[in-house]
């Protein structure tokens, strides 16, 4: 039996050109409070991008921000760079009010965040001298040695799963399909939550890191999502966000929608894979209060690297349409700034897209080291994670106001389906 412990969780905050509350949660960290809790442990979570004025659509909303200044390798790019959330001043006030931990857990997400996570942990040194840190997420994970230089902490962990974690908590090992709800005790006021039905994806498409950070794919059984949606209907949330890498691809999800509140809107910032949108799901999805599904389309092959077939993508609106949505109420992902992908590529299959009633959503590329383009990416941008900023476009030459004017021309093009 292991001694119990007063555990303090960090979610930095962030620092970068832009930084929106899409609805952005810790959900790992909030995983692990619930996971310590179910082990008789105490846990205190300062979550720094929790944000603190209103909603303004569905939950999302702006987080608090500070112009500073920019880190030397983005010296020369011609843009605002701010600290976001809860940061120096205001962050020191609020640890100082905690009562010592016996261990403090840091996570970590956008590598070129680390900055912040950096500058994070050592406010953390500061305010509890001699307690251990251990520092685990998305830029431990991508990124280990740099952070092993850059993040002044005991312990790194590596990987989602928490396969180490166990053993350092001293706690038998929990697999996911046994993990707990994620634990929103911690927050005052909660405008809307986020969950998964599933980790990990089998795909491997060479722009994603999910693979090296979810060895697996591994699903939550259907029980399990109803009572959580349940739970959050009870405390008055109407906007759920689902994480899942691969949302479709969970045997159970289907089983699992038929059975909750149905007064919730759902919503998919991860995207669903097109192949996977038949009529029946389609169907499921707009009585499940899907709103505005988001189609994973990525990339559509004018550079000769199909993710998705246009095909696949029409079989799709079809499916949507049929089940109820009307155009303009559906978007698609397609990325921007993918090596080798100009961006006249980039606008055919946005004009596709667009003609068959769907929104696009540009995502913009942002550097995943150790996938599949390590090959074709400057080894100076692969080896520094502030480089990575999918808001920088590290991997197109293609010059700012030819990317600006394809912006506003998917605008234009994406209001003119609103009216
Ligand atoms: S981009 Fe999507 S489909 Fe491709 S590997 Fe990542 S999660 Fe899977």
């Amino acid at each position: 039996m292991s001694t119990k412990k007063r555990f303090l969780l960090v979610n930095p905050y962030a620092c970068d050109f832009a930084c929106y509350d899409y609805w952005l949660k810790p959900l790992g960290l909030l995983y692990i409070s619930s996971i310590l809790k179910s082990y008789g442990h105490e846990t205190v979570m300062v979550d720094c991008l929790h944000r603190r004025a209103g909603p303004q659509e569905y939950g999302k909303g702006r987080l608090d921000s500070q112009e500073t200044i920019k880190p030397g390798a983005l010296k020369t790019y011609p843009r605002k760079y701010s600290n976001y959330g809860i940061f120096g001043e205001k962050l020191y006030n609020i640890l100082k009010r905690i009562k010592t931990p016996d261990m403090i857990l840091l996570s970590t997400s956008m590598t070129y965040w680390y900055p912040a996570a950096a500058e994070t942990a050592r406010i953390l040194r500061d305010v509890f001298p001699g307690v251990k840190i251990a520092a685990g997420g998305t830029y431990i994970t991508l990124c280990p040695g740099h952070a092993r230089e850059n993040i002044d902490a005991d312990y790194f962990f590596e990987g989602a799963e928490l396969r180490g974690f166990f053993d350092f908590i001293g706690e038998n090992y929990m697999p996911f399909n046994q993990w707990p709800s994620p634990d929103y005790s911690c927050y005052e006021t909660l405008d809307y939550a986020v969950t998964r039905t599933s980790a990990g994806c089998a795909r491997g498409c060479p722009y994603c890191g999910i693979s090296r950070i979810w060895k697996g794919f591994f699903t939550r059984k259907p029980g399990d999502i109803t009572e959580e949606f349940n739970y959050y209907y009870s405390l008055g949330i109407r906007d759920m966000a689902f994480y899942d890498d691969a949302l479709l691809e969970n045997p159970f999800l289907l089983e699992s929608l038929g059975s909750l509140p149905g007064k919730i809107r759902i919503h998919t910032p991860n995207g669903i894979n097109p192949r996977l949108i038949d009529w029946t799901t389609a169907d499921l999805l707009k009585k499940s209060c899907f709103l505005n599904p988001v189609i994973a389309a990525d990339t559509l092959g004018s550079a000769g690297r199909p993710k998705n077939s246009k095909k696949e993508i029409e079989r799709a609106a079809e499916s949507l349409y049929r089940a109820g949505y009307r155009r303009g109420e559906i978007s698609a992902y397609l990325i921007m700034g993918l090596p080798g992908h100009s961006l006249q590529d980039f606008l055919k299959e946005a004009v596709f897209l667009n003609k068959l009633g769907i929104r696009v959503l540009i995502a913009e590329y942002a550097v995943v080291p150790g996938c599949g383009y390590d090959e074709i990416i400057a080894p100076e941008v692969l080896n520094e994670p502030l480089l990575h900023n999918n808001s920088i476009f590290p991997c197109i030459d293609e010059g700012r106001e030819n990317i600006s004017a394809i912006k506003v021309e998917i605008a234009r093009r994406n209001n003119s389906l609103s009216k």
